[in-house]
């Protein structure tokens, strides 16, 4: 899930977002030191075996839900990350959408060890289920959201290789589509004390390149973060946008509409990087050719760029 509802930005607001957050500052950011280089590739080899027919919809709790936990595990453990806690599997139980039976969910999570042990932990987010399989079809759900855990999965590797400040938890939500159970459980009961927490940064839908658009939602209710994002922004290979996180935006706030919004409601800073709805949105033809694979390796560039800007910038350096 990502929006209740499909509905388009009204052209003026669209503009005046625009005017307002698209032509910002001109920025003043020292040249970055080389990040490693996003594989597109290997991005797209996560997204097709979680899209893959036999992953049947990852719904939450199916047959084709545990075997999407499965691969995640695998690939999670594969970067070489510790364990959260006891392990990396964290669960949780929640009443599915449908009939309210309460069913077991699982959250897996990875730990990468800061440079600055005293320093608070910044959680990186995805959700890994989706809408499974309805009246018969499949929702493959291929941007929504196997893009997001594929970037989490390349962002868990690149923080292996060249640690954070902080030390960052990466966390593979499950059941977000029965509404986003996995991140209430894991903000109910975190693995660290909540008030180690500095900063959510969730990814959901990040692949679709239909506009050249990706959006970071959040610097509204935490305006310290913009100035970071405003230099990620002037560099990025993607048109990143500010915006979808106002009250007065009615259904288009974001804020609550995916796993930041339980950080949110914590009091917790979130930025939360996704797209605009598209035709394919919550249908089953959210599918894997449909992904425009330079944008979706610009996105996760980009993404990353942010991640190591928000780190620096909350580390007050
Ligand atoms: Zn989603």
């Amino acid at each position: 899930m990502r929006h209740l509802h499909l509905r388009a930005l009204p052209a003026l607001l669209a503009a005046a977002l625009l005017v307002a957050t698209g032509c910002g500052q001109p920025s003043p950011a020292p040249t970055p030191p080389p990040a490693p280089a996003i594989d597109g590739e290997a991005l797209m080899t996560v997204v097709r075996m979680l899209a893959a027919p036999e992953m049947e919809g990852r719904g939450a709790g199916t047959p084709g839900g545990l075997r999407a936990r499965a691969f995640v595990l695998e690939r999670l453990q594969a970067t070489g990350l510790e364990p959260v806690g006891d392990g990396f599997q964290l669960p949780f139980q929640f009443p599915a959408r449908a009939d309210g039976a309460i069913t077991d969910g699982v959250n897996l999570a990875a730990r990468c060890a800061g440079t600055a042990p005293e320093a608070p932990v910044i959680v990186v987010s995805a959700h890994y289920d989706h809408l499974g399989v309805r009246d018969g079809e499949v929702y493959h759900g291929a941007d929504d959201n196997a893009s997001g855990v594929a970037v989490l999965l390349a962002l868990a590797a690149a923080c292996r290789e060249a640690p954070f400040h902080h030390t960052v938890i990466f966390v593979a939500f499950d059941a977000e589509e029965h509404g986003l159970r996995g991140a209430r459980a894991f903000v109910e009961s975190p693995p660290v004390p909540r008030e180690r927490i500095a900063l959510n940064v969730n990814l959901d839908m990040v692949s679709r390149g239909d506009t050249g658009e990706l959006y970071a939602a959040g610097t509204h209710h935490t305006p310290a973060l913009r100035a970071p994002l405003e230099a990620v922004a002037a560099r990025a290979p993607v048109a990143l946008r500010f915006g979808h996180d106002r009250p007065e935006d009615g259904s288009n706030d974001w804020t609550m509409q995916s796993d930041h919004g339980p950080f949110h409601e914590a009091g917790l800073p979130f930025i939360y990087f996704g797209v605009e709805d598209h035709p394919d949105y919550h249908r089953p033809t959210d599918t894997v050719d449909r992904i425009d694979v330079a944008f979706f390796t610009a996105a996760a560039t980009t993404i990353l760029d942010a991640l190591r800007a928000l780190d620096t910038a909350l580390a007050g350096r």
